[in-house]
């Protein structure tokens, strides 16, 4: 077991320029095994995990564990503490509220925070037109509240989705979602209505015309009465940070038009901030009749939101939409403080910043090691794709090896993809970008590692 101060990598004469990562132990440490030991014991094993590590604290860049060592986090809880997961601006806001009440379920009596985060929502989410908002807790709820909107504002059923597209694990998103497992095995029958066009994924080949063409007779298929919403991810999110082919959303968005589909961009992964604009979709020009938020919306509190043509948004009828929790004040008042730092000026060319720096160490590996097929994404939400040379067969087993490697070196960097075969970056856009320097040259290194031990092997 090797015990590593400031984060030597294996099998590289590295010297970081940072005090992090910061190891004491080796990963995971007696205590954080000691902790994962009963969790075994008292939780469902269908809880998978990327790194058994117990975490005490955090900073803008870092996640302190309970022996006391410091990793880097690229992962953001999963794209969830862009600000960081002990931000000062949110932990006060919170702090305020806590001080005032924690719940009053917002179908029985109203408070504030609710409406000024669905203000800050409609004025800010893409399109020129009058909009509505609901908030729920979890990305989930909203896509399913998007779905049952849609169908209410329609008189339709169905919901066309996109391959290799992620949009949770409730009964209905679980349909909705690509990816058999884990997310889908041994827990059908799901869905109707819901119908799977194809992706228009640069890497694999596949154009926007070629994949809208396809759409369009998808459509034509079923007829054109038949659908109420199209749901896509500006950017796939746990599908492998696919940026899609030019063109693709804004042909969505005429298919959309042509036969009086709502268009639903779901950017709960790629949206506030994350792609160094505000909202991924501003990038291919579109806006959705609803686009979707949560993850970072709650800055690690559970919140998500429905923000679309008020028209559409109040087809639905009084007391038709809510839940217990939904628009929780606690993660209303994170929201704010989440929409302070978003419309702070210097907010988003930082995550241009970001996604130079991690540009400048991964594309000049992109062409040294020929199993990377791609280096890809936008802001801070960029990928490593890992395939054999010529065939592109995915090579998931390179992208788990190198992903161990940084753990172990004090890096947490998180896998995805359909294959599983893409290492994904969501560091905190507030990270140090020193400590992004280290990180980055931890996971250079281990991917240099992993590819002399092929080449050996
Ligand atoms: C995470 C995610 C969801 C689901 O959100 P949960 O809060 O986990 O239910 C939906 N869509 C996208 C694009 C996501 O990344």
């Amino acid at each position: 077991m090797h015990a590593a101060r400031g984060g030597r990598c294996e099998g590289s004469s590295l010297v970081p320029m940072t005090s992090v990562p910061h190891l004491v132990t080796e990963i995971p440490g007696p205590r954080s095994r000691e902790l994962h030991a009963q969790r075994a014991r008292a939780v469902a094993s269908g809880f998978g995990v990327a790194l058994p590590v117990f975490v005490a604290g955090a900073d803008d860049s870092t996640l302190r564990d309970v022996d006391g060592n410091t990793l880097i986090d690229f992962a953001s809880g999963i794209a969830v503490t862009s600000f960081g997961a002990a931000n000062p601006r949110i932990r006060e806001n919170v702090g305020e509220q806590l001080e005032k009440f924690t719940h009053t379920c917002f179908m029985v009596t109203e408070y504030e925070g609710f409406v000024r985060v669905a203000e800050w929502l409609n004025a800010h989410t893409p399109g020129d037109f009058e909009k509505r908002t609901g908030l729920f807790s979890t990305g989930a709820e909203a896509v399913e509240n998007a779905v049952k909107i849609s169908r209410a504002h329609t008189g339709r059923p169905g919901v066309l989705v996109i391959d290799e597209a992620y949009h949770g694990r409730s009964m209905l998103t679980m349909a909705m979602t690509a990816k058999e497992h884990p997310y889908k095995t041994s827990f059908g029958p799901f869905s109707s209505d819901v119908v799977r066009g194809p992706n228009a994924n640069p890497l694999r080949g596949a154009g926007a015309d070629e994949a809208l063409g396809e759409i369009d007779r998808l459509i034509a298929e079923h007829g054109g009465e038949f659908f109420a919403a199209i749901v896509v991810e500006p950017i796939q999110g746990e599908g492998g940070f696919i940026v899609p082919a030019p063109g693709f959303l804004a042909g969505l968005r005429r298919i959309a038009d042509e036969h009086g589909i709502v268009l639903v961009i779901d950017e709960i992964q790629a949206g506030l901030g994350r792609t160094g604009r505000l909202f991924a979709s501003e990038y291919d020009g579109v806006a959705g009749d609803i686009t979707l938020t949560a993850k970072a919306l709650g800055g690690g509190l559970p919140l998500s939101a429905v923000t679309g043509r008020a028209e559409i948004m109040d087809a639905a009828h009084v007391g038709g939409l809510g839940g217990t929790y939904a628009g929780n004040p606690l993660a209303c008042a994170a929201a704010l403080a989440v929409f302070d730092i978003l419309d702070d000026p210097d907010t988003l060319p930082r995550v241009a910043t970001i996604e130079d720096t991690i540009r400048r160490h991964l594309e000049p590996l992109a062409s040294e090691i020929a199993t990377i097929a791609e280096v890809r994404g936008r802001g801070a939400m960029m990928a490593i794709e890992f395939a054999e040379p010529g065939t592109l067969e995915p090579r998931a087993d390179l992208a788990q090896r190198i992903s161990a490697e940084c753990h172990a070196a004090g890096v947490l960097t998180l896998t995805c993809g359909t294959h599983g075969n893409v290492i994904r970056l969501l560091p905190p856009l507030v990270i140090d970008l020193d400590v992004l320097e280290t990180g980055l040259e931890i996971l250079a290194a281990a991917v240099r590692s992993v590819a002399a031990e092929e080449a050996a092997a």
